[in-house]
């Protein structure tokens, strides 16, 4: 049997070095032993300042249109570059931990913020069910529950859906992404929100128009106060 045992060990580190586990960021060099990206990645994921500055990109973003507590993003997106890719494994190619990983990473940044007060509420900005469906699940939600379990404040996607399925944004100007996304969403259960502190988040803030509908809609059925909380922004 002990025989047995050392033959399926060897077996098992052949196939380790055959097929090592990928970081899931590049896809090119073996994880490091504790986490989903290999040392490299991890050393040059692009971090924001986010937590410690008042006046951020994300805070830029939204100046006007909604008022926020406090907004931030974990990293900054950039065309092709890493961030785009992590993005793109969590969203299409059926990577939920990244989102767990992400939401790990933002609650410890959030806690050490002086920025940031502890929210009510985490709710994912949704997206609709034919989607959710399609995907297995909702990377903003993925990304809220473990954020969430974190900071030890309940996640809640049931209070904010998405009901109606927007054609693609691809292509649209400023504007006309805004007209697009503000019918879609509906708050369902107004008392669970009612003077309370909302923490929104979301994969990826790009021109900010999902993200401002979502808050706006939460703050018109009576939100106390709101934040937003993203993995990535892209710079203004
Ligand atoms: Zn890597």
């Amino acid at each position: 049997m002990l025989i047995l045992k050392k033959i399926g060990n060897v077996f098992e580190l052949i196939f380790k070095v055959l097929f090592p586990d990928l970081c899931l960021a590049c896809s090119m060099r073996p994880k490091s032993k504790t986490t989903i990206f290999c040392s490299h990645c991890l050393t040059s994921l692009p971090l924001t300042d986010h937590f410690e500055v008042k006046m951020n990109t994300v805070k830029m973003h939204l100046a006007g249109r909604v008022p926020l507590h406090h907004g931030a993003a974990l990293l900054t997106f950039r065309k092709e570059g890493i961030v785009q890719h992590i993005l793109h494994q969590l969203k299409y190619k059926n990577r939920p931990v990244i989102g767990k990983v992400m939401g790990k990473m933002a609650a410890s940044k959030l806690e050490q913020s002086v920025l940031f007060e502890k929210p009510d509420i985490v709710i994912p900005v949704p997206i609709h069910p034919n989607k959710i469906k399609k995907r297995g699940y909702n990377q903003s939600t993925v990304f809220g529950h473990s954020l969430g379990k974190a900071i030890h404040v309940p996640c809640d996607d049931t209070i904010l859906i998405k009901i109606i399925e927007n054609p693609s944004q691809t292509g649209k100007s400023r504007t006309e992404r805004v007209d697009n996304v503000a019918g879609g969403f509906k708050v369902v259960r107004t008392s669970a929100i009612l003077n309370k502190h909302i923490l929104v988040v979301d994969d990826v803030i790009t021109t900010g128009a999902t993200i401002e509908a979502c808050c706006n809609i939460l703050l018109d059925a009576g939100a106390g106060k709101i934040s937003v909380l993203c993995i990535a922004a892209a710079e203004s």
